[in-house]
């Protein structure tokens, strides 16, 4: 029998009403014997994620304010689902250890990563499973980055002793045996590398949606499900920014050719999106898979005469941005122009000081730089075939009053990139969407 597993985001495992579906779920198939468990997450509208709760606590310490208050809420959320849920679990002994690691100055890995620990904690008593502690199995360097073959074989060896377990996800340990987390939303990453090393037949992602759709929800009212959608695909949308899978899930199950089933924890008995290697056919007279958009990015645009012919401009522009350790993210470009996208996150206000490298070191002409750019990425295998798709984006955008700040058109041909103001973000997508969906 095939092992499936199962990954429970923070929704749906907010609370002991979310936790008892997810129970259902689990024991409606023998076949979920792996489970990997977010913190609690909102239970409703404009409640707030015990992630960012235990995040606040430890600004709240670094900045010498008073924490009590807000960690006092963290406890009360798990305090009642352990009553609620009726495990005996003595979740007030974890409670009080992590208070005192607190007290002594413990790193904000550590004290984001007690989210899902507790979860996994309660969840597996409740559900009779053997808790697993990601910590020593997944396992980052020193720079924070993952050790993927190294974790794979930890996983694979602790796993095979357990029959069944619930793992907790968003951490591992690093070289020294402290906690270190992925980025935000990163328990996707676990449940993917979980599903790698116990070599699962479909690595179920379990959320508040009904599977991907062609775009944010937030965003496009009542936009199309997506059924199938291949990982490449899928990468390109949530690198982008569509959030329901974080963008690291991809690769672990890629390469062990494992499908990703995104499913709703509120809505079982709907099949949801599933990922695989091949693109799926698309909907009658359908030419795009889906769009997605993030904001804060800027564009530096290289102008400089026979650019062309010059040896090495590219590789001592890329060279600076390494030294900065700025990945960059897109490069479009013409005979003399270069376009240098990079994310404001990863500038991190240095932009003047990486200019003044740029102009001491490539000697351009000029250089126009656009900050606050929205990336918007329409993506699709089927537009590959379809002569002018781009012309239909582009007349979208500018009927929508949309000025266009950068292009880029992946070879590939199955994604169309622009870069627009960071407030036209919303507008763009609706109008993309309208174009070719609707
Ligand atoms: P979880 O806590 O279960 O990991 P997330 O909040 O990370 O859930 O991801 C699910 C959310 O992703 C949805 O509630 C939705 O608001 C958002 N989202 C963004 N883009 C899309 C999209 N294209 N399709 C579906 N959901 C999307
Ligand atoms: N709890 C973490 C977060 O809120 C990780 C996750 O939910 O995937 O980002
Ligand atoms: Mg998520």
């Amino acid at each position: 029998m095939g092992i499936k597993v199962a990954k429970f985001g923070g929704s749906s495992v907010a609370d002991a009403i979310q936790i008892g579906k997810t129970k259902n779920i689990i024991e409606a198939d023998p076949q979920r014997r792996y489970i990997v468990v977010s913190a609690p997450g909102k239970r409703f509208d404009g409640d707030t994620k015990v992630t960012d709760l235990l995040y606040l606590c430890k600004t709240h310490i670094e900045h010498h304010l008073p924490y009590e208050q807000l960690f006092q809420v963290v406890c009360d959320r798990y305090r009642v689902t352990e009553v609620n849920l009726d495990v005996k679990v003595d979740i007030q002994k974890h409670l009080d250890e992590i208070r005192a690691n607190l007290e002594k100055g413990t790193t904000a890995d550590y004290v984001a990563s007690r989210g899902e620990y507790l979860n996994a904690i309660l969840i597996a008593a409740y559900l009779g499973y053997d808790f697993v502690d990601a910590a020593g199995l997944i396992q980052f360097n020193a720079k924070g980055k993952l050790l993927a073959e190294e974790t794979d074989r930890a996983l694979k060896e602790e796993l095979a002793k357990h029959e069944r377990a619930v793992l907790p996800g968003f951490y591992g340990s690093g070289p020294d045996g402290s906690v270190k987390t992925f980025s935000r939303g990163g328990s996707d990453i676990t449940g993917a590398l979980v599903a790698r090393a116990v070599g699962a037949e479909v690595y179920e992602n379990w959320t508040d949606v009904s599977g991907l759709l062609m775009a944010d929800p937030r965003i496009v009212e009542n936009a199309k499900p997506i059924s199938t959608i291949s990982y490449k695909e899928l990468r390109e949308l949530s690198y982008m920014g569509a959030t329901v899978l974080h963008e690291d899930a991809i690769y672990p199950a890629r390469i062990a050719d494992i499908p990703i089933n995104i499913r709703n924890t509120n809505r079982p008995e709907d099949e949801g999106t599933l990922i695989t290697a091949e693109a799926g056919p698309l909907a009658d007279g359908q030419i795009i898979t889906g769009i997605a958009g993030s904001k804060d990015f800027t564009v530096i645009a290289i102008y400089k005469n026979m650019l062309s012919d010059e040896r090495g401009f590219v590789r001592r522009m890329t060279g600076i941005l390494e030294d900065y350790d700025i990945p960059l993210e897109h490069l479009p470009s013409g005979i003399d122009t270069v376009c240098v996208v990079v994310s404001n996150k990863k500038l991190d206000g240095r932009l003047d000081e990486i200019l003044e490298e740029f102009k001491q070191q490539l000697k351009p002409d000029t250089m126009d730089v656009s900050e606050d750019v929205a990336l918007i990425a329409t993506v699709g295998y089927g537009m590959s075939a379809r002569p002018g798709t781009s012309a239909k984006l582009f007349t979208a955008l500018a009927d929508a009053g949309v000025n266009i700040r950068m292009i880029d058109q992946g070879s590939s041909e199955m994604n169309i990139i622009v870069g627009v103001e960071n407030d036209d973000l919303e507008k763009s997508i609706q109008a993309i969407y309208d174009a070719f969906v609707k």
